[in-house]
């Protein structure tokens, strides 16, 4: 199959070929000729699978031959994300497949100054990336009106609930013509997702390009066990064992990040940090440092990494486990991109074995676990496996009581080590469900 044979006009099939892209991805395939058509669309497709281009191919297409030119304050298509690195992301994407065409893009997020993307906006942008926070800004200071929107797309829209965007989905849902095309692009369709289609989306087309919730089959996954205070040690001893080249390594926290990134410094190693709590250019910095392969190590938190789109990256590592187990889709999705393949490797304590027993469950299969002899932890992990099960080990009998009982008892006498071990709190991950309350869609007619 080729991009010609799905219908593209001949400024995108040259800027394809600019890029290099020979034969549409299966998401591309599937979404190019219904949306050229006008269709609304659900997909189920993770980071990694040509999917920007599976939206933005299409859309600028429709935009180059129909409907009015834009008019100031306007944007005729937008894309929300979840991130402002998704933004740049996407918004350099976009760019790249419209070189030829007559239409203008923009990417407006928070973190920076809202003046210059008003000033941008004056003239009116044909697709607009932004993320949902500064786009209600920008609508409510009336810099942006939607009035000529002809097609609304909703990327990793997971995502978007996971980091609280709701609220603001549903007012800028509430400010958009109701004739309109929509697009949605999820890794995962849970419960939220599928409601949030339904208000949003016209009898859709679903399109599916890998089984639901299964992560990408291209990354060899594998776990380690450790204590939770070694997790550092382990990961430097695993980047020198393994040669690694570049990685990126996922902290659960900004002082998780800042600490790790400080060790690995301090070790002359070639590492840098991304986290929430840096501001907008130093992330960018850093991010475009580790494109570029300036920068070996990249740790990062993972609102930071949303957007990162990084060719043959080969090693993602996950210092500490998510806590909310679809991210864990996202995170190894950064690695075994477009046909490459890579490795996916976490490094788990026995406080995770929650957060692990919830990732085998949405993944369906049983992460491999290796050892790491000088690293077998005190407190072991409790078997899991793909049923969500966690297998503790049986309880040893207690022993009989002496005769009175009564008086003070260390409880920690009766327990053996092992046992005391299993006893891990149990951490659940934690899902924001939001509510749609917005009224019926209007129909097209
Ligand atoms: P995405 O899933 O949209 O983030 O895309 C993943 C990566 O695949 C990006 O680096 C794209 O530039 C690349 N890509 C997308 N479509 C194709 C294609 N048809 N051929 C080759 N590379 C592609």
């Amino acid at each position: 199959m080729t991009f010609a044979s799905l219908g593209l006009i001949e400024p995108l099939l040259r800027a394809l070929e600019t890029l290099g892209y020979q034969t549409p991805t299966p998401v591309q395939a599937q979404a190019i000729p219904p949306v050229l058509e006008g269709r609304d669309l659900m997909a189920a497709a993770q980071t990694g699978t040509g999917k920007t281009a599976g939206f933005a191919l299409p859309l600028l297409q429709r935009l180059t031959m129909e409907g009015p030119k834009v008019a100031a304050n306007s944007v005729r298509a937008l894309v929300l994300v979840p991130t402002r690195e998704l933004a740049e992301q996407v918004h350099e994407a976009v760019a790249q497949y419209a070189e030829h065409l007559p239409l203008t893009t923009y990417a407006a997020y928070g973190g920076v100054s809202i003046n210059p993307q008003m000033m941008k906006l004056r003239r009116g942008v044909d697709v607009l990336v932004a993320t949902p926070g500064r786009l209600l800004d920008l609508y409510r200071q009336n810099a942006v009106k939607f009035s000529q929107l002809q097609t609304l797309i909703l990327d990793e829209a997971d995502r978007m609930l996971d980091l609280g965007f709701s609220e603001e989905l549903r007012d800028i849902y509430a400010a958009l013509p109701k004739r309109r095309q929509t697009l949605l692009f999820s890794a995962t369709f849970s419960d939220a997702i599928r409601a949030l289609a339904g208000q949003m989306l016209d009898n859709p087309l679903t399109i599916e390009v890998s089984p639901r919730n299964v992560a990408a089959s291209s990354v060899k996954q594998w776990i380690v066990t450790v204590d939770k205070k070694r997790k550092s040690e382990l990961f430097i001893h695993l980047l020198k064992k393994h040669r690694w080249g570049q990685v990126l390594v996922f902290a659960k926290t900004r002082v998780g990040v800042d600490q790790l990134v400080e060790r690995l410094q301090g070790l002359s190693l070639n590492a840098d940090g991304i986290h929430g709590d840096k501001p907008q250019a130093t992330r960018q910095r850093a991010l475009d440092r580790f494109k570029s392969g300036d920068v070996q190590i990249l740790v990062a938190t993972d609102v930071a990494a949303r957007g990162l789109d990084i060719d043959d990256l080969p090693t993602v590592v996950n210092l500490d486990l998510p806590i909310v187990a679809e991210d864990y889709i996202h995170r190894i999705g950064r690695t075994g991109r477009a046909g490459q393949t890579g490795e996916a490797i976490s490094l788990v304590c026995a406080d995770e074995v929650d957060l692990l027993s919830a990732i085998e469950m949405l993944t369906r299969q049983t992460l491999q676990r290796r050892e790491e002899p000088d690293f077998i932890p005190e407190h072991r992990v409790p078997a899991t496996d793909a049923t969500g099960q966690v297998l503790k080990k049986p309880k040893k009998p207690k022993k009989p009581k002496t005769s009175g009982g009564g008086g003070k008892r260390n409880l920690g006498k009766w327990v053996d080590s092992g046992e005391a071990a299993a006893e891990v709190p149990s951490i659940k991950p934690v899902r924001k469900v939001p509510v749609f309350n917005t009224g019926p869609r209007k129909r097209k007619p």
